[in-house]
């Protein structure tokens, strides 16, 4: 079944970040999680996770099962250690006001500074 009809998610067509999910470049992935490279990165490593299951900010986080919403962080954290980051920025915008422009939950990951 496409995930686009299983219980819990909506996929809509036009979004950028479902269809990265389904077919981009992605640096690490896991069940329900994929991470990418910010095409316009704002730091040396600007990564972007983003789950599989569609909301359209983390103002939806209670969609999330708890289960599926440890695990996510915990991607959040395994990539940015698999890029060789201790020390860096988690950020997740929410809303156009704060800076979101994809509305598709997703975190940044930006580090590499040193
Ligand atoms: P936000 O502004 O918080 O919604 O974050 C969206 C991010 O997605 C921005 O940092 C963009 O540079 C990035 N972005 C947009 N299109 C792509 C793409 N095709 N591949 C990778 N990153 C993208
Ligand atoms: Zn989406």
């Amino acid at each position: 079944m496409p995930p686009s009809r299983r219980r819990g998610f909506s996929l809509p067509d036009d979004c950028l970040f479902c269809k990265l999910y389904r077919e981009g470049d992605h640096i690490a992935a896991t069940g329900g999680f994929v991470a990418i490279r910010d095409i316009n990165p704002q730091a040396p490593v600007h990564l972007l996770v983003l789950p599989e299951r569609h909301v359209d900010s983390f103002r939806e986080i209670g969609e999330f099962p708890p289960e599926e919403a440890k695990r996510m962080l915990e991607f959040v954290a395994d990539v940015a250690a698999r890029e060789g980051l201790t020390d860096y920025r988690v950020a997740v915008n929410v809303g156009p006001t704060a800076g979101q422009t994809v509305f598709h939950l997703h975190w940044h990951i930006k580090g590499g500074w040193a």
